[in-house]
């Protein structure tokens, strides 16, 4: 765990910009902003006021003016991180921004301010309860989105929407606790809990709401990952011909991401607002050039994490198998394999889809694109609408499916009758522990608190 010392960054990207942005957060920050910040003339105030911005010049330690812009102040706790934050915005170029954070080491020497490490401001702003694990994830979500949709489901998960599903199903976790919990402590009150229809109905409604929870979740991880395609076919049988029907006038939003697997052997193209990453086989072929070696092998990888293959051949003409076969050794298993034929112009038959198998098309045409998307978006469980969808990661799914095995199990459980009671509420436990990890709170035994503070013992 780092430690709680200051830490400053540049919080803006790399490169230059109109502005840039050195943001510093920690605890009395008062002597780094006296050595840098120097009021402007004829303005009497030395002061920050809280939350607003000062127009002033950032001063180097000769006195010297490194550049002028805003500063702001944001007291703790009122802040991102929820420490004592001051932002100092500048002009957006690599050096002025260097000099800017050096000088805000130097300054800050004296009280410990240090480099930011990765996501430390964020970090800080969950450990302090500015935001849960989930609204943590969220900001890099975010960030990283590679769609308006994805964006737009990253920043509803950022606002708590998830969250406040995960707690809301928690809750009533909580609640069936406290009737099964009062059984176990108190037998001789002969509350036979398992007969008890308010429990048997409680339970259901947790199934139903969960059931609903992961398939929006399963929805949100498609947005934000994304659907990944090999493309498969000899040359000329128009590859990049569909690539571009494919994407129609969408292509332009999708910006490559670098450092993702969406790099040069990965196109990202966008469908309904899903981002495809198209992986071109066209590079896979024998070679002794070392570099062309390492991009084939970088190829090999994204194939293992391919979720759908689309074999493009040419209508009328024959099936050629080798690649297809060599791609089979290394295609994960839950990948389905789509074949695509193309230029039914040329043979003058009707664009058709046989669901879960083909598609006929013309991608000079556009006959049968939208076929295809929607074949595409249907093979891995897309069911065509990014309203109302939050981001959610591998992380939450599982924490999901987890929940959703104890729940089943508790089931059985209950089905069983009253001496099982206590695997019963085992699992009612193990549920809630998987659905805290999602939102990172583990206090188990927060439930013994509202257990005493709801029930009156004394009856
Ligand atoms: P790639 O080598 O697989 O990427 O194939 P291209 O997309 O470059 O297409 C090869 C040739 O086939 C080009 O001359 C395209 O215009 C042509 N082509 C692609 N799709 C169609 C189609 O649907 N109908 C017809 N008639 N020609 C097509």
């Amino acid at each position: 765990m780092p430690d709680a010392a200051p830490i400053a960054a540049i919080a803006t990207a790399p490169g230059r910009g109109g502005v840039g942005v050195v943001r510093i957060s920690g605890q009395n920050l008062a002597s780094v902003i006296a050595a840098i910040c120097l009021p402007q003339e004829g303005s009497a105030a030395r002061e920050l006021t809280p939350r607003h911005a000062h127009y002033l010049a950032f001063c180097a330690a000769d006195g010297s003016v490194i550049d002028r812009g805003l500063a702001i102040h944001f007291p703790a706790p009122h802040s991102y991180t929820g420490e004592e934050v001051l932002e100092l915005q500048g002009h957006g170029g690599p050096v002025v921004m260097q000099l800017l954070l050096r000088r805000v080491l130097e300054a800050g020497a004296s009280i410990g301010v240090r480099l930011a490490e990765p996501g430390e401001f964020t970090l800080r702003a969950y450990l302090n309860d500015k935001i849960d694990l989930a609204q943590a994830e969220a900001v890099a979500d975010l960030i990283d989105a590679s769609t308006e949709q994805a964006a737009r489901s990253a920043s509803r998960s950022l606002s708590g929407e998830f969250s406040a599903r995960v707690h809301a199903l928690v809750e009533g976790l909580i609640r069936l606790r406290m009737l099964v919990e009062a059984t176990l402590d108190f037998p001789e009150e002969e509350i036979d809990f398992l007969q008890a229809e308010k429990a048997q109905q409680q339970l259901s409604d947790l199934l139903v709401s969960l059931a609903r929870l992961r398939e929006q979740a399963n929805q949100g991880a498609l947005l934000r990952n994304g659907i990944n395609v090999v493309l498969a076919g000899e040359p000329n049988v128009g590859k990049s011909s569909l690539l571009n029907a494919l994407a129609g006038a969408e292509v332009a939003i999708v910006t490559p991401i670098a450092g993702t697997t969406r790099d040069k052997v990965v196109q990202t193209i966008q469908v309904e607002g899903v981002a495809l990453n198209i992986i071109d086989t066209a590079g896979l072929r024998e070679s002794h050039d070392e570099v062309e070696r390492l991009g084939i092998e970088r190829t090999w990888q994204a194939v293992a994490n391919a979720d759908v293959v689309l074999h493009l051949m040419q209508a009328g003409q024959a099936r050629p198998e080798p690649l297809i076969e060599a791609l089979a050794v290394r295609l994960p298993k839950r990948a389905h394999v789509l074949e695509v034929f193309n230029k039914i112009d040329l043979t003058g038959a009707a664009a058709t889809r046989i669901a879960g198998q083909s598609v006929s098309l013309s991608a000079k045409l556009g006959d049968g694109i939208d076929l295809l998307r929607a074949e595409l978006l249907e093979s891995v469980g897309w069911h065509g609408t990014a309203e109302g969808l939050f981001t959610a990661r591998e992380r939450h799914l599982r924490s999901l499916d987890q929940a959703q095995a104890a729940l089943d199990r508790a089931q059985t459980f209950a089905a069983l009758g009253a001496h099982s009671l206590e695997l019963f509420a085992e699992e009612l436990r193990l549920a809630q522990q998987a659905l805290n990890e999602i939102t990172g709170e583990f206090s188990a035994d927060d439930l013994l608190g509202v257990i005493f503070s709801q029930f009156c013992i004394g009856k």
